[in-house]
């Protein structure tokens, strides 16, 4: 049998997922494992978007649609942009994905040669790296700090910077840390990518899960120049509790919206036509919806500060949006646990799942060891519980 293609042995199976695996695995076999590993909300979807899909089957809209999304849907998103973040597009310059996974890699596909160089800060998200490589292009990872509340220095940014240099990726709110960018940070990323020419990628799909006063800016909406090298990337999945419907967004120069429309065209053609109906009447209807989730998040949030916010060994931002906490768990390497010295975040992740029955997702996952994520898009009882039998199993280590 003649190999795979080179790119196949550059990346590795997303990790987040393998451990949801590896709980559901133990799951099965009666085990009762508490998940704080899950990267969805776990909130049904609403029932008016239900209906839509259902209406839409009904109907026998289950044919093609074009490649990029239906019109009704991409004014809808037109509007959403206007409403929310202050941004004025025309439909020209929407795109419909599958997800906004399937977006996030339609723009790096579209944007990238082999070589080609794309700043990820890390903590990342898991997948970026990953849709880098799949296209050969080349990762290049700046380091955020915990201490920098998980921001990026300018200056290392810029050091960074070379002739390949196409891109930065944005995520803000921040999977896994938390994070909230400052309109101060955005406009010095935006400067720079001004000063060299290079585009933005921002994934906003956390934007509407939000604590306290954090307030969530789109960097494209800094201004005109800024907004004409940006591609902003949203979907329905965080926000409605979609994540099983895949639906996602582009808003971009119409030039770049042209190539996605054309890639879509000859690999996925459009996104399920049920979907997209669904996705409609999602942004047209009632933010109750969002406002009733969001205020959950907040009190599974504050009850998980204030659980670990004096707990000995442990140290974390105390998360502005998105549903995860970075817990960092570093002061436990080199201490024996059960006959095992503790060496990495994967270590400390087996020991959580087998002695405290808890599924979180190791740092490694997010290029930062010295972490364990902790998902709370789970319920509060569960979260209760979780975080007991977390640290009465830490408090064991000495
Ligand atoms: C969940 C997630 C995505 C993917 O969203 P889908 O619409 O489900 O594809 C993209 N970026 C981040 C940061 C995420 O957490």
């Amino acid at each position: 049998m003649k190999s795979l293609a080179k790119r196949i042995t550059k990346i590795t199976p997303s990790a987040t997922l393998s451990i949801s695996a590896k709980a559901k695995e133990l799951k099965k076999k009666g085990i009762d494992i508490i998940d704080f590993g899950v990267g969805e909300p776990d909130f049904d979807t609403p029932s008016f978007i239900k209906n839509a899909a259902i209406c839409a089957i009904k109907e026998g809209f289950t044919k093609y649609t074009p490649p990029s999304g239906i019109r009704e849907l991409k004014e809808a998103v037109v509007e959403k942009f206007k409403k929310d973040n202050n941004l004025d597009y025309t439909v020209e310059q929407i795109a419909i994905s599958c997800g906004a996974k399937h977006a996030l890699y339609n723009c790096i596909l579209a944007l990238c040669n082999p070589k080609d160089e794309v700043i990820v800060f890390s903590p990342y998200w898991v997948s970026y790296l990953e849709m880098i490589k799949l296209v050969d292009a080349i990762p290049v990872i700046v380091k955020t700090k915990e201490a920098d509340n998980f921001l990026p220095n300018i200056k290392t940014i810029e050091s960074v910077i070379t002739k390949r240099t196409k891109a930065i990726i944005i995520n803000s709110p921040s999977n896994p840390t938390g994070c909230v960018f400052s309109e101060k940070i955005l406009k010095e990323i935006a400067e720079i990518a001004i000063k060299y020419d290079l585009w933005i990628i921002s994934d906003e799909v956390y934007e509407k899960i939000i604590f306290d006063s954090a307030n969530h800016i789109s960097i494209a909406s800094l201004d005109k120049k800024i907004k004409s090298q940006t591609v902003v990337v949203n979907a329905v999945s965080k926000t409605y509790s979609m994540t099983g419907w895949r639906i996602g967004y582009i808003a971009g120069p119409s030039e770049l919206i042209k190539a996605i429309d054309n890639i879509q065209s000859h690999s996925t053609s459009n996104p399920t036509s049920i979907s997209q109906k669904a996705a409609l009447a999602a942004l047209n209807g009632p933010g109750e919806e969002i406002y009733k989730m969001r205020k959950e998040f907040q009190i599974r949030r504050d009850f998980l500060v204030s659980q670990l916010q004096d707990f000995k060994d442990v140290s974390f931002l105390k998360p502005q949006g998105a549903f995860y906490l970075f817990l960092n768990i570093s002061k436990f390497f080199g201490k024996k646990a059960k006959n095992k010295i503790l060496k990495n975040s994967l270590d400390v992740t087996e020991y959580l799942l087998e002695e405290a029955k808890v599924a979180v997702v190791p740092g490694s996952a997010f290029g930062d060891e010295n972490y364990i994520r902790i998902s709370f898009a789970t319920s509060l009882e569960k979260i209760k519980k979780g975080v007991e039998n977390i640290k009465t199993l830490l408090s064991t280590i000495f």
